[in-house]
């Protein structure tokens, strides 16, 4: 943490030890926190208010609406014609026509009757027009025909109570019109106009301040200082209470400072129903939260490291019956916890059932490995197969916040479980509780060129999920039947090519681009600068003070650096990230002089490239899905003088 001093080694090690010596099952920790918020003493009346009808859209209603009055206040006419006493009428026919004499009145809409309709007298009506005293049906206009100026013959008889809504019909004055609870949508709001409501008591939505705490944080928008990352929790959890009921107030992000942060803590408290605030939540030096939170009011933190994979450092606290919440910094898992553990008491709090759309079943194909002990959030994408949803896990055990682009949901592992074994059906928690299938799928390696290859798809409407698993991980998937495409680039010693070795039956390749593989290194270095891949790596060899940087086990440009290096473990071997963009990075940023990647990062990175090796990046097509229109879109797009000339462009070669 920056801005404060790092303890000695042997002081950390204290420091680790005192972490989370209580920390308790993520079911213990909600019994607590809802013990503590919700006391069975309280009636935990959500706060009510009384809002203009319009208003109160989306809102849940704090109590039982009954209908001041009937619902039509009157008697009504349903059509235009005549109202008359139906006995009159009864001798009507095609035959044998009834003639009536015309009151003196015409009752239009929004007109009291002044005459009584008596024997053998009609009066005309219009539609919505209240029926006058006497008469008891309606004949339609239709069915008479003028006889004179003042009389008319009718044709058809009338049965009693014919085109006459009754007082009340609609709804009885008293009667109960909308339950508690009851959610305002459109048609409600229609039903309290019709009885003249207009301003409806709900349930006040509970007021959520939302703040960050880190010494790194930089608001969107602001310049992004070296070492430091842009705020992600405070937009997402803002966004999330939205989501679920309440009204967000977002206070900023604030450095890791007790009196400062104390300051703001009680004045969020004391404006508001809830407090939400994340990271600095570890036991550590620097993270002071729970120290202030522990004495802002009763009871205090009712539970502080919670066995839960990612989440372990939330802390739930009840401060003077007001929910005080810190979620783990890393958003990922931020965002476990709240939708798991938060979103049920800020739901309740704002008068909201559990939403039925968030949880969705889904086949897990895969097993799942897990830690015992820890209930476990599993991020996964959703796509469509043939016997419903299924859920690919994505991103596991990583904290960034890419891996929600890919993401739909999340699934829980108990913390019984060692595993998930492959084929279960999960209950999958949405994000944003709306599933949209995605046209195209693809899972295997990820490469920036597809983006290239996918934008006019995109643009046309089609929903493109890749899901980067890498290529042995998409061959299985395609394998499986559970995408369309894989992109691969494997290579095979024996046959000294690119994946056409790794193809099964019921897979075609595809020929995708190539990408150039290489030495990367600053521009003007001169123990790199227009040298051959083997000449700058000697040199980099001899030199003790040059640092490289490596690739994890398993990537194909991994097998190239082994290769160059012959054996040896130069500084930085063991320095080894998951991607090119990694690999640019730090050399960019001088935590390394060079590593290998591809031309098209080097290139975009501003950095110097020595070609090496080119490598092939293609698709296994599940045959049997060749036919479909997204399929078929995507081949197009790949083909299409645009994706080469867009992919050329940005480096790479296409086939
Ligand atoms: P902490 O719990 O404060 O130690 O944070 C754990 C990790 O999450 C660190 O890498 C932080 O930089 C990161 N982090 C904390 N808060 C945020 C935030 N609001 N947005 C994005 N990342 C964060
Ligand atoms: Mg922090």
């Amino acid at each position: 943490m920056s801005g404060n001093t790092t303890p000695p080694l042997s002081g950390r090690r204290a420091l680790d030890q005192d972490q989370f010596l209580a920390v308790l099952s993520r079911e213990e920790a909600l019994v607590r926190f809802e013990a503590a918020l919700f006391p069975a003493s309280h009636q935990n009346q959500p706060a009510s208010e009384l809002r203009p009808l319009a208003a109160a859209l989306g809102l849940p209603l704090s109590q039982d609406i009954a209908a001041p009055i009937d619902v039509p206040p009157f008697d009504r006419s349903n059509v235009d014609g005549f109202a008359v006493r139906a006995a009159d009428t009864a001798p009507a026919g095609e035959a044998s026509v009834v003639s009536a004499k015309l009151n003196d009145e015409t009752i239009a809409c929004g007109t009291a009757p002044g005459l009584p309709v008596t024997s053998g007298t009609a009066t005309s009506i219009a539609t919505g027009g209240p029926v006058p005293r006497g008469a008891d049906a309606v004949i339609m206009v239709e069915h008479t025909q003028p006889a004179g100026v003042s009389a008319i013959e009718i044709r058809r008889a009338a049965s009693p109570g014919q085109f006459v809504s009754y007082a009340g019909s609609d709804i009885a004055q008293r009667e109960v019109l909308l339950r508690a609870g009851t959610l305002i949508g459109s048609r409600e709001i229609g039903m309290l106009a019709a009885c003249g409501i207009a301003q409806v008591p709900v349930v006040r939505k509970p007021r959520v301040a939302v703040l960050s705490t880190g010494d790194e944080l930089v608001q969107p928008g602001e310049p992004l200082r070296p070492a430091a990352i842009y705020d992600t929790n405070g937009a997402i959890v803002t966004a999330a209470v939205i989501e679920n009921g309440g009204d967000a107030i977002f206070l900023g992000a604030f450095p890791d400072d007790e009196a400062k942060l104390e300051a703001v803590l009680r004045h969020a408290l004391a404006t508001s129903d809830m407090v939400i605030l994340s990271g600095g939540t570890s036991k550590g030096e620097g993270d002071v939260s729970h120290r202030i939170i522990a004495r802002l009011g009763q009871p205090g933190i009712v539970a502080h490291g919670v066995a839960l994979k990612p989440g372990k450092p939330l802390c739930l606290a009840v401060c003077d019956g007001k929910p005080v919440i810190v979620l783990p910094g890393f958003p990922t898992s931020a965002m476990f916890t709240f939708h798991d553990m938060i979103v049920p008491v800020l739901r309740r709090m704002a008068g909201l059932p559990p939403r039925p759309d968030a949880q969705v079943t889904a086949r897990v194909p895969v097993r799942i490995a897990s830690e015992l002990g820890r209930t476990e959030f599993v991020m996964v994408s959703l796509v469509q197969g043939d016997d419903g949803l299924i859920a690919y896990p994505t991103g596991k055990g990583s904290g960034a916040i890419t891996s929600f682009a890919q993401a739909d949901g999340f699934l829980k592992i108990d913390a019984l479980a060692d595993q998930m074994p492959a084929e279960t059906q999960a209950q999958v928690t949405l994000f944003t509780p709306h599933v949209r299938v995605p046209d195209l799928v693809i899972v295997g390696s990820h490469c920036t060129g597809l983006d290239l290859v996918t934008a006019p798809l995109a643009r046309a409407g089609l929903l493109v999920r890749s899901i980067a698993v890498g290529s042995l991980g998409g061959l299985s998937a395609a394998r499986r039947g559970e995408c369309d495409l894989a992109p691969i680039h494997l290579f095979d010693e024996a046959s000294d090519s690119y994946n056409t070795a790794y193809l099964v039956p019921g897979l075609e390749l595809v020929p995708g681009w190539r990408r150039m593989q290489g030495v990367v290194f600053r521009k003007g270095d001169t123990r790199f600068e227009g040298r051959t891949p083997q000449e700058a790596v000697k040199i980099a060899l001899a030199d003790v003070s040059c640092l490289m940087v490596n690739r994890n086990q398993g990537a194909g440009t991994r097998i190239l650096i082994d290769r160059l290096l012959g054996g040896a473990r130069p500084d930085g071997y063991w320095n080894q990230p998951r991607s090119h963009n990694a690999v640019a990075a730090a050399v960019a940023q001088h935590r390394a002089d060079w590593g290998m990647t591809i031309a098209p990062v080097a290139q975009a990175a501003g950095l110097g490239f020595i070609a090496l090796a080119e490598e092939h990046y293609d698709f296994a097509l599940v045959t049997a899905r060749k036919d479909r229109a997204s399929v078929r879109a995507f081949l197009e797009a790949l083909s299409s003088e645009q994706s080469r000339n867009a992919l050329t462009a940005a480096g790479f070669t296409p086939a």
